[in-house]
């Protein structure tokens, strides 16, 4: 295998990139973002994978979750808070009732690039290219919009570090504090039976900090009452960008890229002999791969040893995406082909890519009962191998929309769907429906 540098992925094929006109602007930019500074440190991504790895071997459980895309458009402080509120009461429904600690990410600081399907979109006889996130093009459907530019990789950048400067303020000043635990209940999802269920476990925390206080235990001897820590994810589609952010960590020597914490690689870019895997070898972070129904047992061994060599434990986290008629037919082989081999992975799912459907009035949404029947037959895909179901991966949002349809809070109907479809690109969880999700993996975490 030849030398890997930040920029060996580009002497191999790649799939899913845009076609840029202008290439010395690009050049430019590149340049330009190789200067700027790291958005996190190697430090903390080397953090991150010792939780992971605690995960893989069965001690704590993984939170993955946010937008599909961020977008430039949607970018401001409520919306961010309230996705920091949602991941937050997601994990104390977890670490309380499911009785397990809970390792949080965040799909967010930097989810902006997006494989498609097509790299066209064909409406009413007009042709043009497909969005493909707000890094890249505008969703607009004019020729214009659609025409890759440079400089949004700036704003991109921009946009991630105000991201992630606002969660590390949220998680260090207060808002993290368990004794907040009340106030991260969203309004709309107050008065329904969620709620409520959600206000009567935030009552027993409550009173069971009351009584640690009462024995001397609070947050100025124990700082993890009032502080957590959020870490940021995201798909590494556009490795223009994340070569730029690529750097060399002066402690370990390592190469890291210093875009966010962990980063994956998508379903449709995962070729052993692609760009992606390429540079996907050569940083340290924690990193995820999706798996898609297509992939073959002794494909997945291989990408293992590509990625983790030395089978470490915290470094690799695969992402089950199979969809719920699927998962039955093709996870097992998948999970008993690795567990005998003795990699050691983490195993989440991501219970959204597989289930998207077309709803008759044409909008792209995902069913409550096909999210829960896939998470639910994950666990017990699992508990049958003997093996550990580490985690989850959700697309959600703090805002109260309507993109995925049921769920017993927000009984969200096919025409319903219209009132707040606001998503860039998938359809997301809403609180109501990630906080019931989250029961519901509770449960099943203390059986
Ligand atoms: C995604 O996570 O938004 C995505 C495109 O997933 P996948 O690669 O699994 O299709
Ligand atoms: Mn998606």
């Amino acid at each position: 295998m030849k030398n890997w540098t930040p920029n060996s992925w580009r002497d191999f094929p790649i799939k899913q990139q845009p076609t840029y006109n202008d290439l010395e602007a690009l050049k430019q930019v590149e340049k330009e973002i190789a200067s700027y500074p790291p958005l996190i440190f190697a430090g903390e991504a080397l953090n991150l994978k010792k939780q992971l790895a605690k995960v893989v071997n069965g001690e704590a459980f993984l939170l993955q979750g946010g937008d599909c895309a961020e977008s430039f458009n949607a970018f401001n402080a409520t919306n961010i808070k309230d996705l920091f509120k949602v991941i937050m009461q997601m994990a104390v429904v977890l670490t309380f009732s499911g009785g397990c600690p809970v390792v949080k990410v965040g799909r967010v600081a930097g989810q902006f690039a997006k494989p498609r399907s097509s790299d066209f979109e064909d409406i009413n006889g007009i042709s043009l290219p497909s969005y493909r996130g707000d890094i890249i093009n505008d969703i607009d459907f004019t020729s214009s919009a659609r025409e890759p530019d440079a400089q949004k990789l700036i704003k991109a950048y921009n946009q991630s570090a105000a991201t992630m400067n606002l969660l590390r303020a949220f998680a260090r000043g207060g808002m993290a504090d368990l004794n907040q635990v009340h106030l991260w209940n969203l309004d709309f999802v107050k008065d329904n039976t969620l709620g409520s269920k959600y206000e009567e476990l935030a009552d027993k925390i409550s009173q069971s900090l009351a009584f640690m206080k009462a024995c001397g235990i609070t947050s100025e001897n124990t700082p993890q009452l009032n502080q957590t820590t959020l870490f940021t994810s995201h798909e590494a589609l556009l490795l223009n960008y994340e070569e730029s952010l690529t750097r060399r960590d002066s402690i370990t020597k390592d190469w890291f890229n210093c875009s966010a914490h962990m980063l994956w690689i998508g379903d449709r870019t995962r070729e052993l002999d692609g760009a992606h895997l390429e540079y996907f070898r050569g940083i340290k972070n924690p990193i995820g791969c999706k798996v898609g129904p297509s992939m073959k047992e002794d494909e997945l061994i291989r990408l293992i040893d590509a990625l983790n060599p030395e089978n470490e434990a915290g470094r690799l986290n695969l992402i089950v995406r199979m969809g719920a008629e699927k998962i039955a037919d093709h996870f097992p082989k998948l999970l008993k082909k690795v567990e005998d081999e003795g990699k050691k992975v983490l195993w989440s799912s991501d219970p959204m890519h597989g289930n998207t459907i077309k709803a008759e009035n044409g909008y792209k949404t995902r069913d409550f009962e096909s999210i829960l029947s896939e998470v639910k037959q994950f666990f017990q895909i699992h508990k049958a191998q003997g093996s550990y179901a580490g985690g989850i991966h959700l697309e959600m949002t703090g805002q109260n929309v309507t993109e995925c349809t049921g769920s017993k809070s927000a009984a969200i109907t096919q025409a319903g769907l219209a009132d707040r479809y606001h998503t860039q690109c998938d359809p997301r969880l809403n609180a109501d429906q990630a906080l019931e999700l989250a029961f519901m993996i509770a449960d099943t975490l203390k059986e």
